[in-house]
């Protein structure tokens, strides 16, 4: 029968000689490879304990900024959302009431602001178009979620805790 390709190989089987019918050759040589891994640095770390340290440009989980009063900075502009190549943003813009001074900066603010976690690729691109300086991208990963909706971040674990800095390398999130 004409072959398809001609990568096909005849195999020939030889007969071992008497050091490969013992095996003990193959077993010191499968023993001394393994011996040398010993000591070899280690490629793997024991995460969570254990991390890598990123890279300074890592891009990780977002916050939603408050100025030097806790005020939110967000305004509702909803350019974030439009720069999102992932449509990852969903914003409803509300207006500010008499008395909320203290907490929203600007007569506009967010009432409801989500980012869904799955869809966005951190690219950065909402932290480049935020004309309030509200959003940031930190060094922070997005922890892990057994549920597809537990990984649609609303304000409540998105707006920087009253109290702590907001710094993108020191920022450290919600607790659940
Ligand atoms: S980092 Fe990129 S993908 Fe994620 S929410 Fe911001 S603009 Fe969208
Ligand atoms: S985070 Fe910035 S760009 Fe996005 S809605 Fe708020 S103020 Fe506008």
């Amino acid at each position: 029968m004409e072959k398809l390709t001609n990568r096909s190989r005849v195999v020939v089987k030889k007969e071992m000689t008497f050091l490969e019918s013992i095996y003990l050759p193959a077993i010191f040589g499968g023993m001394w490879i393994t011996l040398k891994h010993f000591f070899k640095r280690k490629t793997t770390i024991q995460y969570p304990e254990e991390k890598r340290p990123f890279s300074f440009v890592y891009r990780g989980l977002h916050i939603l900024k408050r100025d030097e009063q806790g005020r939110e900075n967000c305004t509702a502009c909803g350019l974030c959302a439009v720069a999102c190549p992932a449509e990852a943003i969903t914003i409803v813009a509300a207006e500010r009431k008499k008395g909320e001074e203290h907490l929203y900066r600007e007569e506009k603010y967010a009432s409801t602001y989500e980012i869904n976690m799955l869809r966005c690729i951190f690219c950065g691109l909402c932290e480049e178009a935020c004309p309030k300086d509200a959003v940031y991208l930190t060094e922070e990963l997005v922890p892990s979620q057994y549920n597809r909706q537990d990984f649609i971040f609303g304000k409540d674990k998105l707006v920087q805790p009253l109290g702590t800095s907001a710094h993108p390398k020191t920022y450290k999130p919600y607790k659940k």
